[in-house]
């Protein structure tokens, strides 16, 4: 028996199994192996680590983890998870493995919907991006697209005016609000009304975008927005209170609304936020917060003392 089964080792798991392995916890690793930022080249906006390809970032994780004895670590999915009688939990592999454990981590991270736009699956993460604080600066002086009509691609268009001057909007048929056509031709991002056919280019790098109509537009990068969202169906199965745009529901120490069940990284967030800045060092940051709480709770348990973290008292009903 385990005393934390952490389910995925991305940065969020794998922070959790460093604070859980320094607490001499015994902890297990499930980790199917597929990142949300794998197709990237490199992780950007890390402190220490910038630049880093992902790969190589949970390379240097795996080795810092296994100077702790009481972590293990498993290349396995975790297909399934059952509570047993005594507050426990039993988690099932998809290869046929089992292991129980007194409490569970849930950090399985998201997976990016993507609009339906051919070619864009293959450059996505290369020059097919979502985030400019991931990857504005490398298109410092690149041609540049964002794909979308609202609020929110005005201002990323407008955004990323700080890295390059030729930024272009693709609104598709779908309407500007007003005022918005006004405010990009003042500041001269280019907007092109014509709805996108596909997105081509070459080993992960694009080279133009092609309309139903009108001449094509030559491009280094196109940003799009992808929608995050619940990708294992575990919370579900136990029970977690989900939010409205899919994810987990957690308070500020990682805590879901099922009892000995944490979740932490881009798969969670507090109700009273939205989604959150998706980040390498916010899931870490989430992992460590969440792997100190489980050790607390697991303290608690073993001296017979009041938990450090009383969760608020339920406003009375009514
Ligand atoms: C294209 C792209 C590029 C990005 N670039 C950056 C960047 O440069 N800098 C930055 O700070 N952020 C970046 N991000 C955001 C960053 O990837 C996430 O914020 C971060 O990876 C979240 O960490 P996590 O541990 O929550 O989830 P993840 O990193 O997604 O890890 C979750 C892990 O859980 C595993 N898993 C899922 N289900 C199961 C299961 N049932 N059983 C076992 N394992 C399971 C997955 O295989 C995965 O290994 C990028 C995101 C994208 C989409």
């Amino acid at each position: 028996m385990y005393d934390v089964i952490i389910v995925g080792g991305g940065p969020a798991g794998l922070a959790a199994a460093l604070t859980l392995g320094r607490s001499r916890r015994r902890t297990l690793v499930l980790d199917a192996g597929e990142g949300r930022n794998a197709p990237a080249a490199a992780v950007h906006n890390f402190l220490t680590r910038d630049g880093t390809p992902p790969a190589e970032l949970r390379r240097l994780a795996h080795r810092e983890l296994a100077a702790y004895p009481g972590v293990e670590l498993r290349h396995a999915a975790a297909a399934d998870v059952t509570r047993t009688g005594d507050g426990a939990f039993t988690v099932a592999q998809a290869d046929g493995g089992t292991a129980g454990a007194r409490r569970l981590l849930l950090a399985t991270g998201v997976v990016d919907e993507l609009p339906d736009v051919p070619g864009l699956a293959p450059l996505w993460g290369r020059s097919a991006l979502h985030c400019p604080y991931c990857h504005g600066f490398e298109v410092s002086g690149r041609r540049v697209a964002v794909l979308g009509a609202g609020p929110g691609h005005v201002r990323l268009a407008l955004h990323l005016l700080h890295f390059t001057a030729d930024v272009a909007l693709l609104t598709g048929a779908a309407p500007l609000a007003a005022g918005h056509r006004d405010l990009l031709a003042a500041h001269g991002v280019a907007v092109r009304a014509e709805p996108v056919a596909r997105l081509e280019g070459d080993g992960g790098r694009l080279e133009r975008i092609r309309f139903e109509g009108g001449a094509p537009l030559a491009r280094d990068a196109v940003f799009v927005g992808g929608t995050p969202r619940e990708r294992s169906g575990l919370p579900e199965k136990l029970g977690c209170a989900p939010l409205p745009d899919t994810l987990t529901e957690v308070d500020e120490f990682g805590r879901t609304s099922v009892a000995g069940v944490y979740a932490a990284g881009d798969m969670a967030h507090r109700a009273t936020l939205p989604t959150p800045v998706a980040a390498v060092a916010a899931a870490a940051a989430a992992g460590t917060v969440a792997g100190a709480a489980l050790d607390q709770d697991l303290l608690s348990e073993e001296y017979g003392l009041p938990g450090p973290f009383p969760r608020p008292a339920a406003a009375p009903a009514g």
